[in-house]
């Protein structure tokens, strides 16, 4: 049985809206992982890179849409007795933009400053402790590669919503869905 579900914003709950080629250009940071990146400057440099990361998330939230149905799917979750928690690698600022501005409601919340992130299992574990669940009865929900690793790592089971193409990791993903409200499905079929 699934009694906790950690769900991606950007790309999963929110339509796919940050631009990171045209972020990754103004950052410098054409490969790897950004995050990771602005650990491995100096102060100054890592404060000039955090304002363009920062312009570009903010401008996302301000903007963003919820994916159909994701309002709909969290109240028939919540409604199941079901954890409901959103892991970001945002910042905690663009996340609470997007829920006020979409009136979502989640038992945890954690972000970029709640280090560590994706991939790491971190965060699952501690959402797992957190409500008295063993990571077996939780799925990560996300659009990315991280997401997936992320659940794995932990040993919860990752659930890939696919926005465009189906991607080339897909085949890491326990269960693949193109709308969220197959995310349903997956829970109801996990007994
Ligand atoms: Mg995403």
């Amino acid at each position: 049985m699934i009694h906790g579900i950690i769900f991606d914003m950007d790309g999963t709950l929110t339509e796919p809206h940050i631009d990171f080629q045209a972020l990754r250009r103004e950052l410098g940071v054409m490969a790897g992982d950004i995050v990771d990146h602005l650990k491995s400057v100096d102060d100054a440099e890592r404060r000039r890179l955090e304002q363009i990361l920062h312009r570009f998330e903010e401008d996302a939230a301000v903007n963003a849409a919820l994916q159909p149905g994701a309002a709909e799917l969290l109240d028939a979750l919540r409604a199941r007795g079901i954890k409901l928690g959103l892991l970001t690698r945002n910042s905690r600022k663009s996340v609470e933009t997007v829920v006020v501005k979409f009136g979502l409601r989640f038992d945890a919340t954690l972000t970029r400053e709640d280090a560590p992130h994706k991939p790491s299992p971190e965060p699952v574990l501690a959402l797992a402790r957190r409500w008295g669940l063993q990571p077996a009865e939780m799925l990560v929900v996300g659009d990315y590669v991280y997401d997936l690793r992320c659940a794995h790592n932990a040993g919860a089971k990752g659930v890939l919503l696919v926005n465009a193409r189906v991607p080339e990791w897909a085949h890491e993903a326990d269960f693949v869905v193109h709308r969220l409200s197959e995310v349903l499905e997956v829970v109801g079929g996990i007994q």
